[in-house]
């Protein structure tokens, strides 16, 4: 058996290879040291391959030999490989990685560069709901936030002209939070958290969008565990997109991109 791991900020990325067949598993990072004594007392015969931010980290703390990658070069043969079993052919495209942070690259068919990052991502959307909230169980966030009201907090570009004739879309968010206090005070938890995800998945695909124009490309990818089950995030992330010309793609297991990777 081959085991691909990514040890990233939150989470440990692990799939195993059996053959034809293969296991994706979740590990929170905090718990880095007992997944390195499982592996050490149930894996030392297969063949380990680590990467992402804790992989050093784990490789000195295993009793026997591993191979580590590069995370971004992992993450990019990981991608590829998922593009290609998901029928997708881009000469080129641009990707985030939406993890703990976010890097984004743009890429052909034989390579990525890393051409930025931002520390808007993952972290941000548990952190500031936490905050704000109290909550910060990821799951728990994404379900509250479907019933959110976004206008309740943020603020419309169509709020702005009063219903006067806008020059870009009304229905663009003029400023994340900006509408905060021109109301009651009446934004529920609900609301704000709809409103942190907005503000991370606006973040993200605005970056998106200037790195892809700036490649000269319309296809955007967009991979993390930030975006699971998190159609908040996504839908957002697809509509933005849309309304400014730009294909965005979310790829099933994409946050196993890595791990995979870093077995091939
Ligand atoms: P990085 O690549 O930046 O080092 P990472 O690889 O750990 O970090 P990902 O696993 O891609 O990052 O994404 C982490 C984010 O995914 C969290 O910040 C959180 O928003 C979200 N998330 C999804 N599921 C969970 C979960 N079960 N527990 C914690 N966070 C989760
Ligand atoms: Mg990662």
């Amino acid at each position: 058996m081959k085991i691909g791991v990514d040890a990233g900020g939150t989470l440990i990325k692990m799939v195993q290879v059996d053959g034809d067949s293969r296991t994706f598993t979740k590990y929170p990072s905090k718990n880095v040291d007992q997944v390195i004594d499982m592996l050490n007392k149930n894996h030392a015969e297969d063949k380990v391959f680590l990467t992402g931010g804790k992989a050093e980290y784990m490789q000195e703390n295993l009793n026997f030999e591993v191979e580590t990658s590069i995370e971004f070069d992992a993450t990019f043969r990981g991608l590829s490989m998922l593009l290609e079993e998901a029928g997708y052919d881009f000469d080129r495209y641009v990707y985030l990685n939406v993890g703990t942070g976010t890097s984004f690259h743009q890429a052909s068919k034989t390579g990525q560069k890393r051409v930025g990052g931002s520390g808007v991502g993952g972290g941000t959307l548990v952190g500031l709901s936490h905050l704000l909230t109290g909550i910060s169980d990821f799951k728990t966030i994404v379900e509250k936030a479907q019933l959110g009201v976004r206008d309740n907090v943020d603020l419309k570009v169509h709020h702005i002209y009063n219903g006067r004739p806008t020059p870009i879309p009304g229905d663009l968010t003029a400023s994340n939070f900006g509408n905060v206090l021109n109301g009651d005070d009446k934004a529920s938890d609900e609301d704000q958290l709809i409103a942190v995800i907005g503000l991370v998945a606006e973040t993200v695909t605005s970056m998106a969008l200037n790195l892809a124009d700036a490649f000269e490309t319309k296809k955007m990818v967009f991979i993390g565990s930030t975006l699971l089950d998190n159609t908040v995030m996504t839908d957002i992330i697809k509509s933005y997109s849309h309304l400014k010309g730009g294909e965005a793609y979310i790829l099933e297991r994409g946050e196993f991109s890595g791990a995979l990777g870093a077995l091939m």
